[in-house]
Order: C-alpha cells, then structure tokens, then sequence
C-alpha cells in the first residue's frame, strides 16, 4: 500500500475512492489527522494531512512518530511525502519540484527523532536515507514535467523564514532547497522499514536567494503553491495508475541488524510496537 503524507495545499487527494477511514490512536499519541484508505487509480493508497486537515499544526508541533507509526499500522509499506519548501539557489525557481535523496538535519530537538527509547535500543543506517526504487516510479511518473532529483534537502525548525545569513550557511553546507517537515520523517520511515521519497515544491527563494535580494511574501509564496499542487495530483495520478509490480527493497528489511536490545529485554508494548515496524 502506499502511502501519502500530504502537505501544506494537499489536504485531500482528487479521485482518491474512499474505503475506511482510521483514526485510532498510537502508542505515541494521535496522528496529524485521520488517515484515509481508498483505492487512488490502480493503486491501494493511505492519506494523512501532515497539518492537519485545517493546518493546526506548526512543523514542531506535528506528532511524526504518530503519524509514521499509523500510516504503517495502516498497511502501508511505502510513503510519498509531499511538501513545501524553499529553494536555496537560483535553479530551482518557485514552481520546481525536487526530489530531494539527502537531508541535513537543523531541528532542535524539540521533536522526537526515533521510536526507540526507554530501554529499546536501535541504530538505522541513513546514509542513502531515500528510496531509489520509489524515485525512479515517481520520475517515470512525471511525464513533461521536469523534476530535479538527487538535491539535498536541510530541514529547519521553523516557524519563521530564514534571515539571509542562514540562506548562505545553508548553501555552504551543500543544501539546495530548505524545508521544516521531512525530518524526523525519513529517519522514522526508515525505523519503520518503509520506503520513503519526498516530492517538494518549491514556493520560493529562501531569503536573500533570489537575484535582488528580496524575500518572498507570504502571499506569494501560497499563491505560487496552489499552482503547483495542481501538477503534483497530476504527478499521482500518473503513479497509481497501475499497480506496481512486486519489488524487494532494502528499505523493506532495515532493522534487520539495527536494534541491539534483545527481545527478551523489550516490554510487551515494545514488542508490540516491534511488529509493527518490522511488519
Ligand atoms: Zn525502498
């Protein structure tokens, strides 16, 4: 099943055929919203607004573990996160998508970074923290419109913009587009043996990235949004048209030497919450 986390302007997915709808709590909490099971084309799909359905929730304030843990629970086993972000460098105008295949992680601890814990322990590699395999569907997808793949996403806590300093720390450090929502989510994706791709669009230049200078207003930059969440339903339309063939995936067996902790040593929720990920 795949699954979709929709982002700012991707509240709903046009001609999704709904099924059921889960809203049950996890044992990290609720989900940013309920999740919605339908069949989208060809293809089972499982939605969440990232937001919420009436975008209550700042970036700090989403429960990512809630919502990646759901989404699996759900029967998802790949996840196409789509978002907003800010483009770092004059390639990347308002209205480009990237996909981005590398993070660079500025939060600050505010939000929970990994379902293990209290007595769990577990290491997931991240060094290729995306999935190829999903990439090159959702690049197949695109048809004409032109996707810039393998950048490198730095997610910041936000709420605010950046000041022009942080846009050109940001650009020294390898970024090419800024964002405040793929993370924890590709490391949580990745505890839970999903398959992760994120599809961004850009909605402006990150302050003091555009040629004079000027940040972008907030008004624009939704405006911008709006027209380009149109090319991206296009984009998943064209993806779930056919059900994917069966692939393996190494993605699929990531915890398979990441947790330390022997299962004996785990609570009985923790091995509940186990099977979950290793579902
Ligand atoms: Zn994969």
């Amino acid at each position: 099943m795949l699954g979709i986390i929709g982002g700012t302007g991707l509240y709903k997915l046009e001609g999704l055929v709904e099924e059921r709808r889960v809203a049950e709590p996890t044992p990290f909490g609720n989900p940013s919203s309920p999740i919605t099971i339908g069949k989208l084309g060809a293809t089972q799909v499982a939605f969440l607004a990232r937001h919420g359905l009436h975008h209550e929730y700042l970036p700090s304030e989403i429960n990512y573990r809630a919502n990646l843990f759901a989404l699996k629970a759900a029967g998802a086993t790949e996840l196409l996160s789509v978002s907003a972000v800010g483009s770092l460098q004059r390639e990347y105008p308002p209205g480009s998508l990237v996909l981005p295949n590398q993070f660079i992680d500025l939060t600050k601890g505010i939000r929970a970074p990994s379902f293990f814990g209290n007595g769990l322990v577990g290491h997931i590699a991240t060094g290729q923290p995306t999935c190829a395999r999903l990439e090159s569907r959702v690049l197949a997808a695109s048809d004409d419109v032109e996707i810039f793949s393998k950048k490198t996403y730095a997610c910041v806590e936000g709420p605010r913009l950046g000041t022009a300093a942080e846009t050109r720390m940001l650009t020294t450090l390898g970024g090419n587009i800024v964002g405040m929502t793929n993370l924890p989510e590709a490391f949580l994706a990745r505890e839970a043996q999903l398959c992760y791709a994120s599809l961004c669009i850009v909605t402006d230049y990150d302050s003091g990235a555009a040629e004079d200078g000027a940040a972008t207003e907030v008004d624009a930059i939704l405006a911008e949004y709006a027209r380009s969440i149109n090319k991206v339903q296009t984009i998943l339309r064209a993806l779930t048209a056919a059900e994917p063939a069966p692939a393996a995936c190494a993605c699929r067996t990531s915890l398979r030497a990441a947790v330390l902790t022997p299962d004996e040593r785990l609570t009985a929720e923790q091995r509940a919450m186990m099977k979950v990920l290793r579902a």
